[in-house]
């Protein structure tokens, strides 16, 4: 039986991330992805934002690692030629009541270390986005956006170049905890079986039924999952701002928001939708409450500019009466299992957190 130091399960943003901090720290890395090839799961269905950081729980992890990785992220981006902009972003407040929120959120962003967010009157913020309409805003200089697959490659070739190995085609479907470490049965069109040190369980939305396929794993550790899909709908012709536009957040969601990409597609969205299984398609309908939410920060939205685009799906580990989750990073303190490292509820920001997950997982199993 074939015998890895390190075995990370998943080629996701994440799971490429971890893999490369691993191996540069010089480890023997092995990934283990069931797709043909990197970041075909909740990594190439998502805003592609890199997020400054502002409205997570103080002292959460996802306040830790997104104010780290934005800047690890800007950092690589510049380094390796990714493409990315730093584009900035706009929180809206579009009536008095919404006017007295940007004082909060904005102090909730300097509790995580985001001290740069401006407040601008309704004027100010018209000289920047002339086809705004708002009561005032916020501004935030450090929002961009990012080539993700650029950046998934980019991290994949260092990754190789420290010697990990990636396989593709190669579905984990079961485990076992042993005194020798951990053992992987992995299926697909040549099965094996491994024994490894250390297993980062890295598999996005299939990461709690991974760890559940683990004898030895601790089922009452492991969170429910439950899946929040979010549809996009794309504007047909030109983005009319060239920052990013958010109102100011609603409960339970960042409302319905603008983001553009690097080749200037603008689009609205992700919404909220509860769902079972992995099914993207976008139902047309769902658009008619983008137009009355986005007419509200730009009422010369056109009638029939939107077009249902694409979805993507949170891999939520609170229920859907539960506002907000945070990461977890789940070692053996936690669970109990020696060599296992789960990362479960890797929503967003988890593509801007990227780097920072990979050196916190580095330093959390460095003895392992
Ligand atoms: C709608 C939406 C919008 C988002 N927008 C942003 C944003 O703008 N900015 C931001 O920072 N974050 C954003 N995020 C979050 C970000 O996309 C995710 O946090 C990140 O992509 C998660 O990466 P991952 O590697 O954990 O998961 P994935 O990319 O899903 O990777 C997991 C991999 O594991 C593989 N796998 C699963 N099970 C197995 C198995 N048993 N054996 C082998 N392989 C397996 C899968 O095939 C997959 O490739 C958004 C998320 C969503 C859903």
């Amino acid at each position: 039986m074939e015998q890895v130091e390190c075995v990370v399960v998943g080629a996701g943003v994440v799971g490429i991330a971890v893999a490369r901090a691993l191996a540069r720290s010089g480890r023997e890395v092995l990934v283990l992805e069931a797709a043909e090839g990197i970041g075909t799961g909740i990594s190439s269905r998502n805003s592609e934002v890199i997020h400054a950081g502002i409205y997570y729980a103080a002292n959460s992890l996802m306040a830790r690692l997104c104010v780290r990785g934005k800047a690890l992220l800007y950092e690589f981006c510049q380094s390796r030629g990714v493409a990315h902009r730093n584009c900035g972003k706009l929180i809206v407040a579009t009536s008095g009541e919404e006017n007295a929120q940007l004082a909060t959120i904005r102090a909730r962003a300097a509790a995580n270390g985001v001290d740069d967010l401006r407040e601008l009157s309704a004027a100010e913020a018209r000289a920047l986005e002339p086809n705004l309409v708002c009561t005032a805003a916020l501004l935030s200089p450090s929002t961009g956006i990012v080539d993700s697959h650029a950046y998934m490659l980019a991290m994949q070739g260092e990754a190789e170049a420290a010697g990990a190995i990636f396989v593709f085609h190669s579905p984990v479907v079961s485990g076992a905890v042993t005194d020798d470490g951990i053992l992987l049965d992995v299926g697909g069109a040549d099965p094996m079986r491994l024994s490894a040190r250390l297993v980062v369980n890295s598999a996005g939305l299939h990461a709690p039924a991974l760890a559940r396929a683990i004898a030895g794993m601790p089922g009452e550790k492991i969170p429910t999952p439950y899946w929040a899909k979010g549809n996009y709908f794309t504007l047909a012709g030109r983005s009319p701002f060239s920052r990013l536009i958010y109102p100011v957040p609603v409960a339970g969601g960042l409302g319905v928001h603008l983001t553009i990409d690097l080749g200037g597609q603008a689009r609205f969205g992700p919404d909220v939708e509860w769902v079972d299984s992995l099914d993207y398609t976008v139902d047309p309908a769902r658009g008619d409450v983008f137009y009355d939410a986005v007419r509200r920060y730009w009422p010369a939205l056109p009638d029939g500019a939107l077009q249902p685009g694409y979805a993507g799906i949170r891999p939520k580990i609170v229920p859907p009466s539960v506002a907000k989750q945070d990461f977890l990073i789940q070692g053996a303190t936690a669970h109990g299992v020696p060599g296992l490292l789960n990362l479960f509820g890797i929503e967003s920001p988890g593509l801007t957190s990227a780097l920072a997950i990979g050196e916190e997982v580095a330093a959390l199993t460095a003895a392992w």
